[in-house]
């Protein structure tokens, strides 16, 4: 018999990342910087491997991270969380999207989600009882398209996902944008999961402005954030969620049951982290920008038209005048060919997305990428 789950191929991240070793590429594919995070909070982690704790910490999480958790949300958006029964630690936010699905929608609900989307929320919907309701947007600018998402809620909505910045496309929404996402929260009564997993990968002087801040959300919006992204850690997998008590209370139980809790050392640098001071995560963001900048010009220059990027580490970009054929084929031809891997777009959508677009990961020292520019430029 097959699971939901046995009809989904392995995911993109890991095929492109093992063609991309195989064909020894430089690997703009994934999503992960190419340097680690600061030495200062691995020098933490290091020392509380050494000093402890190393035994299970609470389920909720270390309280030095969800204090530091509920800090960070007040210094940067004013929102202010009790730490007790507002902030839970999961391992990245990978889980925290899979215990908000599994701890909030009951089997035959109806989940809305934005398209092109992230490739763990479809799979996670439908093996928690859920029913995807894809609601597409639409290149260039992937506006938010506040009709056909009125036209998808029902009285059978649950709850909305929502990525911002938001990856593949790099898009950041809109202070209108948000405005009109919670008019449509408030209106069908739903809840709302935001994956704010880039929140401080916002570029060009843009604002990332949480969706529980507005008028109405505090008791209704789910906020998730990861220190894999805001300190160049992906694979420490540590992720937060900060949202009222009575949503986080069946989450928690999700949680219980699923990892339960996460590495304390990793926890504590993390905690080190986000009482980082502003000049930190300034420089975090123009020096991401940098590389946004350098490899969006550089694709332009070898004939990619580029998307705008307001955030993430992507760079999107429309290959049909250097190649004919589809998003896969190309991945696939450039990774064995030029020795640069990428993503193919189509794989963010549920059925029959666009065929012309890839996505490019930037977070690289400029030397990687000006070596990948070079080969693509051979190429074509
Ligand atoms: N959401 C989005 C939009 C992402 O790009 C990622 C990337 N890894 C995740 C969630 C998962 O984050 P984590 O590694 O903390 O599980
Ligand atoms: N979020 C990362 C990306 O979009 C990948 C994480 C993963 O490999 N699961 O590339």
């Amino acid at each position: 018999a097959n699971s939901v789950l046995s009809s989904y191929s392995t995911t993109v991240f890991e095929v492109m990342s093992q063609l991309a070793m195989e064909h020894d590429a430089i690997n703009l594919g994934q999503g992960f910087p190419d340097e680690d995070g600061p030495l200062e909070l691995r020098k933490i982690a290091a020392d509380a491997l050494i000093e402890g704790p190393n035994q299970y910490p609470s389920m909720m999480g270390l309280p030095e991270l969800r204090k530091a958790i509920a800090d960070h949300d007040k210094r940067f958006y004013g929102i202010s969380l009790d730490w007790k029964t507002e902030v839970m630690v999961t391992s990245g936010a990978t889980e925290a999207l899979s215990n908000c699905l599994f701890g909030l929608i009951e089997p035959g609900d109806e989940v809305v989600v934005l398209e092109p989307f992230y490739d763990c929320y479809l799979p996670l919907i439908k093996r928690a009882g859920g029913i995807p309701v894809v609601v597409r947007m639409s290149a260039p600018d992937w506006k938010l398209p506040v009709e056909e998402l009125d036209e998808a809620l029902t009285q059978d909505t649950k709850l909305i996902i929502i990525n911002s910045p938001m990856n593949p496309t790099g898009k950041a929404f809109h202070w209108d944008e948000l405005e009109a996402l919670a008019e449509l929260c408030l209106r069908y009564d739903i809840y709302a999961v935001c994956d704010e997993v880039y929140e401080h990968q916002i570029y060009d002087g843009r604002e990332h402005y949480p969706l529980i801040t507005l008028p109405g959300m505090r008791d209704r919006t789910v906020r998730i954030g990861s220190a894999g992204k805001s300190f160049a850690l992906t694979g420490w997998k540590v992720g937060y969620i900060c949202a009222a008590p009575e949503l986080l209370a069946p989450i928690s139980k999700a949680h219980q049951f699923t990892t339960f809790t996460t590495p304390p050392n990793l926890q504590k640098a993390v905690a080190a982290g986000l009482a980082k001071d502003q000049s930190y995560f300034n420089n975090l963001t123009a020096d991401l920008q940098k590389k946004r900048d350098y490899l969006a010009s550089g694709l332009a220059e070898i004939g990619f038209d580029v998307l705008k990027s307001d955030g993430t580490f992507f760079i999107t970009a429309d290959f049909s005048k250097l190649y004919k054929g589809g998003d896969e084929k190309f991945c696939h031809y450039i990774t064995t060919e030029a020795k640069v891997a990428a993503v193919p777009v189509s794989v963010f959508y549920d059925v029959e997305g666009p065929n012309n677009l890839v996505r490019f990961c930037f977070s690289k020292r400029i030397e990687v990428l000006e070596e990948a520019l070079k080969r693509l430029k051979k190429a074509f």
